[in-house]
Parts: structure tokens; sequence; C-alpha cells
């Protein structure tokens, strides 16, 4: 059925029908100049307009979303990591047809979320699979859908698996999150990063901001020690939240290179 209301824009699905959405109403997203508009997940399926997308991103990370994007548009990752299939991020459309298809490459062991515009329909996708959904406990304010699927998690980082940790690197939301996978990239790393670091049109930098509609630059502190705690993790790419947003060699560096700029931009002369 799935006829819990989504919001157009932001695709956040809220356990019940209500007047506004609080995650577009908050400053780093925006409520449409037409207004507030509902749908659900019947309404999506039966338009016939989405079709499942899935495509390879890189080596052993395949791109899951959907033909139209919905809402924000991004794509999530199936990560194919040793110690199972782990679905980074979600797209906030799915059908039996997307559910098939991620179940023929094996199935999931695992969801986790960067940032609360990417909750979405984490619930469904949680429970079509039967696992848990890893959420950072600092944006808790912000789950449309509270569900014991959803894994409240506290501190600077989470072994989802041996092989997969979350890095809260607190930029965009306190709860902005980043997920590294060492075996990534042909065992030269990889770093799936939603926009917690936004991967841009130049893949020499990286961008950091608190709101990407309405243009609010993150803080320097932040920025900063996101930079600090990237500082002890190797990685070659950067896969970022949209498809074929990839910085495919150099990570490390460009993350290095792109934070000592931004804060010499921001910098107060003098
Ligand atoms: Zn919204």
């Amino acid at each position: 059925m799935s006829t819990e209301p989504m919001c157009q824009a932001c695709g956040m699905q809220y356990a019940e029908a209500r007047e506004n959405c609080p995650v577009c109403e908050d400053e780093r997203q925006y409520v449409p100049l037409s207004g507030q508009q509902w749908t659900n997940l019947s309404v999506l399926r039966s338009s016939g307009t989405y079709t499942p997308r899935i495509e390879e991103q890189g080596p052993g990370l395949v791109g899951v979303g959907s033909n139209p994007g919905f809402a924000i548009g991004q794509r999530a990752l199936l990560v194919r990591a040793r110690s199972g299939n782990f679905l980074w991020d979600c797209a906030a459309y799915l059908d039996d047809a997307l559910v098939a298809q991620v179940s023929d490459l094996g199935g999931i062991t695992g969801i986790a979320i960067s940032h609360p515009h990417y909750y979405t329909t984490m619930v469904e996708w949680a429970r079509a699979f039967d696992v848990p959904v890893y959420v950072h406990e600092a944006d808790q304010q912000w789950i449309g859908r509270p569900d014991p699927a959803v894994k409240l998690w506290s501190g600077t980082t989470l072994d989802v698996a041996d092989d997969l940790r979350l890095i809260n690197l607190g930029v965009h939301f306190a709860g902005g999150t980043v997920l590294h996978w060492p075996d990534g990239e042909e065992g030269r790393g990889a770093l799936l990063s939603g926009d917690i670091v936004q991967v841009i049109p130049d893949r020499t930098h990286v961008g950091f901001m608190y709101s990407y509609p309405n243009l609010i630059p993150e803080r320097p502190s932040v920025v900063r020690r996101a930079a600090e705690l990237l500082a002890g993790y190797r990685f070659e790419a950067i896969y970022g939240a949209w498809w074929d947003a990839i910085v495919r060699t150099d990570g490390f560096e460009v993350v290095q290179r792109s934070a000592k700029r931004y804060l010499a931009h921001v910098a107060e002369e003098g």
C-alpha cells in the first residue's frame, strides 16, 4: 500500500498526514513557490512515471534509484563489500521491481543514511529487506516516520561491518555522515559522501555547504574538523549523491586541498 504522505519537494515520508514539511521549512531546503504539495508511494507507483535505474558506478559499487529521480533525485549506492551488500543512502522512489532487482544482486544487510534530506522512504527500504537503517542521533528530530528499524547511533564513528565505517563529519547537518570503504576502488579506498562532502563539476575539488539551495556556507570550524577527521583515512575515489558525481582519483588530496581552499577563502582578512 504505502499511502503514508510524502513531501513532493524533498521526498520525506511521514507517518501521518500533516500540513507542513519541517525539512523543507528548514533553511537547508525550501518550500517551492507553488506551495507545499504531498503525494505517496502508491500514487507514484501507479503513475507509471518512474522505472528502476540500476547502474554500476565504480568497482563494487552499484547505483540504485529511479528514472526519472523523484524529489531531490539522489541515487543510493549498493556497496558490494566482503561483509555483504550494504546500502548507502536511499532513493525516494521504491517499487517491487526495484526491490526485485536489488534482491537479484544479493539483497542488502543494512542501510545507512548521510543526512535527513535522504531519509525519504528509508523505512520502506528497511522493511522491504528486513534490515536496520543507521541514522546519527544528532539529526533524530528530522525523522518523519519513526520505526523500530531505525537505529540511532552516536559519537564520531560506527563500524556497521568490519570493512565499513560511518564517520560523522557534522558538515551540512550535525549528524552529517560519510561512509568509508577501505576495500573500495580495488583496495585504494572509497569515500561515499552524500552531499556532506559535495562532488562538484571540477573533480579536482569538493564543496562544503551548510545550505545548498540557499547558498549558506558551512562554518569554518566544522570544515576544519571534517578535514582533520578525514586525514585519518585513505581513499582514492569519492562518490557523491548524484549519478556519476564521482571523483575517481586522488580523493584524499582532493578533500584536503578543498578544505584548505575553502578556509583560506572564508578567513577574515588581516
Ligand atoms: Zn519536504
